[in-house]
């Protein structure tokens, strides 16, 4: 079954056009969906839909099946990690993690071995007892997405995570990005503009232009058969 489903979701701002129009989408449980298309063509705002911190102006969205529209961000166990991070500068990384497990009420030995699992797969052990302000903004980076999927969300949503870095950090991340989704299994869908980031890390990429989706593909099918020229264009396809 599909874990998160859009149909014909539209997003209106305040002058009436459609910055998304129609968004038809089907996520399966455990998928990793990157978003990738133009500055300013709505995938920011097709991220927040699902995350539930934009109104939905016409369409619905389902997660596990049922309609969450009205739903608040935080019923709809979701995690979310942006391009700027806020840590808790006064807790240590571990703490930083730890902190969704605090709130839940975990018990401590469940915090512990979770907090160690998430570290190991975000290569953060050394760093647990640091502060945030002793890190780089890789580091950083991975901490905040470890404090997010830590309590293991329904899905895991990131718009444009990597954009802060520069280009050889992100080639790094990509690969800790890949293996923290491939481990956990966590439903993903990951926004980025980068070409190279949305044909390498992703099940299934979504082009969108001016709000619409053009196609829908695994990487290698939008690079062998893409629907249009702004598609061949925008992935770089020979066609
Ligand atoms: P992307 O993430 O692909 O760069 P966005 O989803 O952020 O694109 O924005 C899509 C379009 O919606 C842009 O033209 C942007 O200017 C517009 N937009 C975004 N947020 C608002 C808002 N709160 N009010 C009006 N227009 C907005
Ligand atoms: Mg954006």
């Amino acid at each position: 079954m599909a874990d998160i489903v859009l149909r014909k979701v539209s997003k209106m701002f305040g002058d009436g056009t459609a910055v998304v129009r129609d968004v038809d989408l089907e996520i399966a449980d455990g998928e990793f969906v990157i978003l990738v298309g133009p500055s300013g063509c709505g995938k920011s705002t097709t991220l927040n839909m699902v995350a539930g911190l934009d109104d939905i102006t016409s369409g619905d969205l389902l997660i596990g099946g049922e309609r969450v529209n009205e739903r608040a961000p935080r019923e709809r166990d979701i995690a979310m990690v942006f391009q700027s991070y806020a840590l808790y500068p006064h807790l240590t990384v571990a703490e930083n993690i730890a902190f969704p497990l605090r709130l839940a009420r975990l018990d401590k030995p469940s915090v512990a071995a979770r907090v160690a699992e998430v570290a190991a797969l975000l290569e953060l052990e050394s760093l647990l007892d640091r502060r945030p302000a002793n890190l780089s903004g890789g580091q950083r980076q991975r901490v905040a997405m470890g404090r997010a999927i830590v309590r293991r969300p329904r899905a895991f949503l990131m718009d444009e995570p990597l954009s802060n870095l520069d280009a050889k950090l992100r080639v790094q991340m990509r690969a800790v990005v890949s293996r923290l989704q491939r481990r956990l299994g966590t439903t993903t869908v990951y926004v980025t503009h980068d070409q190279v980031e949305a044909m390498t890390l992703g099940d299934r990429v979504v082009v969108m232009r001016s709000g619409a989706v053009q196609q829908v593909a695994a990487p290698r099918e939008l690079y062998e058969r893409p629907v249009n020229l702004f598609v061949a264009g925008f992935i770089g396809s020979p066609a």
